[in-house]
């Protein structure tokens, strides 16, 4: 199914952002009173995320079985996943060293330090441990979507195992997942109220223009070396795009929506129907779309890698401790395994972190230090883990021979 969206709401989602950060910035009392709109717009999109990746996962899967082989196309799109979040971890590290946005900052580490996030700490094991749940139902209440998507996968290939039996609910499940986008394309329709309502009430929450400049002050380069990781790192996917698909600029424009949707919600998970809809009409194969982005909105997170990285040389750099190429080999490592271990949800990354400085044996303390200013940073990260997924449906389905019409391409 092909879903079109008039032209004005994608320049009234664009908007919507800046009028957001104003509105937020200028009518503290307004904009909180809108909150609730935002909320409104998150959970329509919640809403469909279940039943929707159930349907595209095992849809996807068996239509792509028809052409190709499901198991290459599995390992393309780790493969790809891997090698682009080690090359953001990698201009993260870089970035950091080069702007050194820690060095010299006074900042009292006591008084900042109110981060209560460290009793949620994960480890490695939890990890391996996220992918096989023992109830599926508390699973997808609670929204963990890695192990709806195991069992989705495990489904299809058994579907696919026996062999006429599995036809009609093949065709059952394709249908759900044409309905279930229908209903994903009217709530897109809302996005730019959705996304004005989030920015804005954020904005205000964080005290208005005022309150949120002297946040940024104080962690000023810090902010700016995050930020620039990430443009470096776009700039760096849309190269591969080019290179490996006969996609080009146009891309960005059909995954404009998504992209503010990612800056709006600050979620992957929320964002993935938005994602999907954007790459269909991009012209990508829905078949390829709908394995890779699934499994992209919960494992491969760019943009969080990169700000892992960041960060915690940063931590490193206030307290005035140097981290040697061993102890950045360390962080490299487990700043992708905690990247891939965050959930697509606000601030996942803040309670992952706890993972690379142990590895490292920083402070915990350390993470109060960037409390202030991650809500602002997670919309950056989030939009870029976005763009590293919806350019992996345009690579993997190029290298899998698999290509819709592109429209992507200029
Ligand atoms: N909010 C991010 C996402 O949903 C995860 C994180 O970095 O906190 O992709």
């Amino acid at each position: 199914m092909k879903i079109s969206q008039p032209k004005f709401i994608l320049w009234g989602t664009f908007l919507s952002v800046i009028l957001g950060l104003l509105s937020g910035g200028f009518f503290i009392e307004a904009s909180l009173n809108i909150q609730w709109v935002g909320q409104l717009f998150l959970n329509a999109l919640k809403m469909t995320i279940i039943p929707l990746i159930f349907s595209a996962v095992v849809s996807g899967i068996c239509n792509l079985n028809k052409n190709s082989n499901f198991g290459r196309t599995g390992l393309i799109t780790v493969t790809y996943y891997t090698i682009t979040t080690s090359v953001a971890v990698l201009i993260g590290l870089l970035s950091v060293n080069l702007l050194e946005p820690g060095k010299g900052l006074k900042l009292n580490i006591n008084e900042s330090n109110q981060y209560a996030g460290s009793d949620e700490a994960i480890s490695f094991s939890d990890i391996p441990l996220s992918m096989v749940t023992d109830n599926l139902f508390k699973s997808a209440t609670n929204g963990e979507l890695l192990p709806i998507i195991i069992f989705a996968v495990l489904f299809a290939v058994a579907l696919l195992k026996v062999d006429s039996k599995g036809e009609r609910l093949i065709v059952f499940f394709g249908d759900i997942n044409t309905i279930m986008m229908q209903i994903v394309s009217w709530i897109m329709m809302l996005t730019p109220i959705g996304v004005f309502a989030l920015v804005s009430s954020r904005v205000a929450e964080a005290g208005g223009l005022e309150g949120f400049s002297d946040e940024i002050k104080a962690v000023g380069k810090y902010v700016v070396c995050v930020i620039f990781g990430l443009a470096v790192h776009f700039f760096f996917l849309f190269l591969v795009l080019k290179k490996i698909t006969s996609h080009g600029f146009l891309y960005i424009k059909f995954l404009l929506r998504a992209l503010i949707t990612a800056f709006g919600t600050a979620s992957s998970s929320a964002t993935l129907p938005t994602s999907l809809a954007c790459t269909n009409e991009a012209g990508v194969n829905p078949s390829t779309s709908k394995f890779v982005l699934p499994l992209g909105a919960t494992v491969n997170m760019d943009g969080t890698a990169l700000y892992e990285a960041v960060a915690v040389m940063f931590i490193a750099q206030v307290y005035g401790i140097d981290l040697g190429v061993g102890q950045q080999l360390i962080v490299f490592i487990t700043a992708t395994l905690a990247a891939i271990g965050a959930a697509g949800i606000p601030q996942a990354g803040l309670v992952t972190m706890v993972l690379v400085l142990t590895a490292v044996n920083l402070p915990l303390e350390g993470v109060g230090l960037l409390l202030a200013v991650d809500w602002f940073l997670d919309r950056f990260r989030t939009t870029i883990n976005v763009w590293g997924d919806s350019v992996g449906a345009a690579v993997v389905e190029q290298m899998t021979n698999q290509q819709g019409k592109v429209r992507g391409s200029n």
